[in-house]
């Protein structure tokens, strides 16, 4: 898929004394340089908590990325004051980057881990507006639920998120 293109990392030469910290998965990513302002970026947003900015390799005109402030990799390890924050803007971001670009449709898409096509270890959500005349798409293949299976699946998450409950 487009938006895996790893062309980013070329950017990354621009850095040599971060590349090492960049790529060692400690923890700093190339979207902590943007949020201290060491690299620019196109930004569209920002408040205390959140960072929002155009993506360097769009699928779409107006291809957006909205991350926390916080550094967590992915939405499991993100505290709850970050996710309420991000939930709060998001919906008013979309509604922006729609007026402005023109677009009706759109899709979000949040990636959390490699094998799950995230490139970049810093939660972001990545919003492409689809225009009428947009070719790229998103496949899934789709297959029939085993009722047997979700019957245990679902039993056995709703008991671990009762569990969780404070
Ligand atoms: P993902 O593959 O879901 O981790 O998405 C990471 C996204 O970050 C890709 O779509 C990249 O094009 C984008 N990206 C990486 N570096 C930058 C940058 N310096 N400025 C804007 N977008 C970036």
């Amino acid at each position: 898929m487009l938006y895996r293109s790893n062309q980013w990392r070329q950017s990354l030469k621009q850095f040599p004394n971060r590349v090492n910290d960049i790529m060692s998965g400690n923890g700093e990513t190339i979207f902590n340089l943007i949020l201290s302002g060491e690299i620019p970026s196109h930004k569209i947003y920002e408040d205390d908590s959140v960072f929002a900015f155009l993506d360097i390799n769009p699928i779409s005109r107006g291809h957006t990325l909205v991350i926390p402030k916080e550094n967590s990799p992915t939405m499991d390890s993100l505290s709850e004051d970050a996710a309420s924050s991000l939930g709060q803007v998001l919906p008013k971001i979309c509604k922006a980057i729609m007026k402005i670009t023109g677009a009706k449709d759109y899709n979000i898409i949040q990636n959390n881990g490699e094998n799950a096509g995230q490139t970049v270890p810093h939660l972001h959500f990545h919003i492409i507006p689809k225009y009428p005349n947009s070719t790229h798409s998103f496949v899934w293949r789709p297959k029939p639920i085993d009722h047997s299976d979700a019957g245990e699946l679902s039993k056995a998450i709703l008991e671990e998120l009762e569990l969780a409950r404070p």
